[in-house]
């Protein structure tokens, strides 16, 4: 055993790690250390970053100015665990994030810190939605992703999630995302007609929630008319407009929230994933102080606003979002990223290979699993880690840092490239 062990260095995460282990088998190496866009194994090689950590790692690994405040803020005796006590991280994160990224965009929201995962923001958001409007039906959209514990899973629309759920999953109606019928035809409309038609089947409905960018769902891109539509259809039926920004917030569109672009004005918004700037888990609710309509401790949890991931939170607020330099870049680079994806398309053999996407969230979509599954596992064999979304996982996700630089940019995109001409 003990040799087996030695020749296999993964030998430990096979026997003792339970078969929902996802991400070791698809890039089955022990990574070691991280830095901006690279990531090293045990062995040493290095790999290029396009998976960022789902989202996570907006500003690429281990960003030296985030681990420096919170080395500092761990020898100062900083406090780490305070349940949701008044810390000092707490009060410097919230007044930083009203002052850099709130009141700047005219908006005033309250913050809740559910439990540090992005399902444990959806859950406080529906929660307080069906407590708020005194309705339980929630709108999702198809191919929409909240999360898997059992009441943002209830609004998660892919099948191989649900069908683990072991009981009913109840609260939610499923409509069709922006471009779900074709590019031709408005789904909002038939949302507006099943909301209009007292007969349709569908009770009114506490909230609506979307994602602009559909990240585990295929890159699916919501348009700004579209968007408007839905905040409309909540003005009309008095429904709260709630955008899950987990994953294509904190910058990755572009702007620092991925709905500016539509102008939307949403009663709750949550997020996650890069909130803490460097990975440690934290998420957030914001509300509009109407819809605050909790009771103290009416919902609550041991791990509200992890003080450690506070602070360098606040570091990535001031080091990225008190002036344009960051959302100019993602824009410049999205439009590179795109342009290049583009290329390999239509440079492959595989004329039906598209392109889509908003920012720097960029999908190739392969239109069967395989031929994304082949590519993703060729790609890591040359030293790039991306993953795979879509219904049937059929679309290569490219989420590479914001941060990345250009020369790695491009060597992540042409191991792509040589992965994809090799594949199809
Ligand atoms: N919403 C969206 C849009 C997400 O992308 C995710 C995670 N992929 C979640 C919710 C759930 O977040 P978590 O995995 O942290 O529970």
């Amino acid at each position: 055993m003990l040799q087996e062990n030695a020749s296999n260095s993964l030998f430990a995460f096979e026997t003792l790690e339970s078969n929902v282990r996802a991400y070791s088998r698809t890039f089955p190496v022990v990574f070691r250390k991280a830095t901006g866009a690279i990531l090293e194994d045990e062995n040493g090689s290095e790999f290029i970053d396009f998976l960022s950590g789902a989202g996570v790692l907006n500003y690429g690994h281990n960003d030296s100015d985030f681990l420096n405040d919170a080395k500092k803020y761990l020898e100062s005796g900083g406090i780490i665990h305070a349940l949701d006590m008044a810390t000092s991280a707490k009060r410097e994160f919230m007044e930083y994030f009203d002052a850099t990224i709130l009141r700047p965009r005219d908006m005033t929201y309250k913050f809740q810190f559910p439990g540090p995962t992005g399902a444990n923001a959806v859950e406080a958001a529906i929660k307080l939605a069906r407590k708020a409007t005194g309705r339980q039906t929630i709108i999702s959209f198809t191919n929409g992703y909240h999360g898997v514990s059992l009441g943002a899973l209830a609004l998660t629309g892919n099948r191989y999630y649900r069908d683990a759920a072991g009981l009913p999953l109840v609260g939610a109606v499923f409509m069709p995302y922006d471009g779900y019928w074709g590019a031709d035809h408005d789904t909002s409309k038939y949302l507006d007609r099943v909301l209009a038609d007292a007969s349709s089947g569908v009770d009114l409905p506490a909230a609506i929630i979307v994602e602009t960018v559909q990240g585990e769902g295929g890159i699916n891109t919501a348009s700004r008319d579209w968007l408007q539509s839905i905040e409309r259809l909540c003005r009309k039926n008095d429904l709260l407009l709630i955008v899950d920004d987990i994953q294509a917030g904190c910058g990755r569109t572009g702007c620092f929230f991925s709905f500016e672009f539509a102008d939307l004005s949403p009663d709750m918004i949550v997020l996650s994933k890069s909130l803490s700037g460097c990975g440690l888990p934290l998420s957030l609710l914001l509300l509009k102080p109407e819809t605050d309509v909790w009771q103290p401790g009416e919902h609550s949890g041991t791990f509200r606003g992890n003080n450690l991931a506070l602070v360098t939170g606040t570091a990535a607020l001031r080091k990225y979002w008190t002036n344009e330099r960051l959302s100019d870049g993602v824009v410049e680079t999205g439009h590179i990223l795109s342009e290049r994806l583009q290329q390999v398309a239509q440079n492959s053999a595989d004329h039906n290979l598209s392109v889509r996407g908003r920012g720097m969230m960029v999908g190739l979509d392969c239109n069967t699993g395989k031929l994304a599954e082949k590519i993703v596992r060729r790609a890591f064999e040359n030293g790039l880690v991306l993953e795979r979304c879509g219904a049937e996982d059929h679309v290569v996700k490219l989420l590479p840092p914001l941060t990345i630089d250009g020369e790695t940019l491009q060597r992540g995109l042409d191991i792509l490239e040589r992965s994809v001409h090799a594949s199809v």
